[in-house]
């Protein structure tokens, strides 16, 4: 293993380098500062890549991006509370987290394929999170990751995984880790399945012995939101990572039943709670895949 260093100004960040040449994947975490299960799973993966050396290729491992992030346990850099990933690819003149960003969009220049790792809310299914439709090179990269689903990102610009595909051609995409609850707590068991994840797409490029392990996920449509406006006492019916149906029962709000208005497969489901006026939302879910 090589570890190099690279300063962004006054925040700088390690990357681990494994083998030479091409293939090259190149794996992220900590864009976000305070995605911690992110965080531990590639400092798992730089455990794992120590003792078992590649077939072939070449692996990068940042696996915190955002230091000064991490540090705060913030998702945000507290010099200029950017958001990394809407800034992408950066600005080597701007801002801290400009020139952050400018700088990790340079040193992942050379990768065929870049998986970025974060946390989503704690109430659902891990997730790859892509751009699928627009090239075959990254439907190829979300397949060979083995996590139950993959979903299709909005495609907002700024984000690395956005940006390193359109600008660059190159295959690239998120996984959505569901956070354990409380402040900086680390969901283990999910951080094992991503990084069983990681090593069956290391496989599938014979950059790793051995067969894949896992299967591919179910490609499905963009996240959708469901929200209530009334405030009152909730009670889920449904079961998260399942296909639901139009005019199935999601739950009772006051006890009275909601309704799912289309079909999909149910990501995420809101724990029975009294909801108030602010937090009012009930369930995510995701059509069939986009062709
Ligand atoms: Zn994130």
């Amino acid at each position: 293993m090589r570890v190099s260093s690279a300063a962004a100004g006054k925040n700088a960040y390690s990357a681990c380098d494994f083998g030479s040449g091409h293939p090259q994947i190149c794996i992220t975490a900590g864009i976000h500062g305070d995605e911690v299960s992110g965080i531990y799973t590639a400092q798992r993966l730089i455990a794992y890549l120590r003792i078992h050396p590649l077939l072939r290729g070449s692996v990068r491992v940042i696996p915190i991006v955002n230091q000064a992030a991490y540090a705060a346990q913030s998702r945000r850099d507290p010099a200029d509370n950017e958001d990394l990933n809407r800034i992408f690819p950066g600005d080597p003149g701007g801002s801290p987290s400009f020139r952050l960003a400018r700088s990790v969009y340079d040193e992942t220049e050379d990768a065929a394929m870049m998986v970025d790792l974060h946390c989503c809310g704690g109430h659902g299914l891990p997730y790859v999170l892509s751009v699928y439709s627009e090239s075959d090179n990254i439907r190829s990269l979300v397949s060979s990751l083995s996590l139950p689903v993959a979903i299709h990102s909005q495609g907002t610009g700024g984000q690395l995984f956005v940006e390193a595909g359109r600008r660059r051609n190159q295959a690239a995409c998120i996984i959505e880790l569901p956070s354990a609850f409380g402040r900086g707590a680390i969901n283990l068991p999910l951080a094992e399945q991503c990084l069983d994840a990681l090593l069956d797409l290391f496989r599938s490029q014979g950059i790793l012995p051995g067969e894949r392990q896992g299967k591919p996920p179910v490609l499905l449509g963009k996240l959708q939101d469901r929200e209530t406006p009334q405030q009152g006492f909730w009670l889920p019916k449904a079961q998260k990572g399942t296909w639901v149906d139009r005019g199935m029962a999601a739950g009772e709000l006051n006890g009275e039943r909601i309704y799912f208005e289309s079909e999909g497969f149910l990501m995420s489901l809101r724990p029975a709670a009294f909801l108030l006026d602010d937090e009012n939302w009930l369930y995510t879910f995701a059509p069939k895949g986009l062709r």
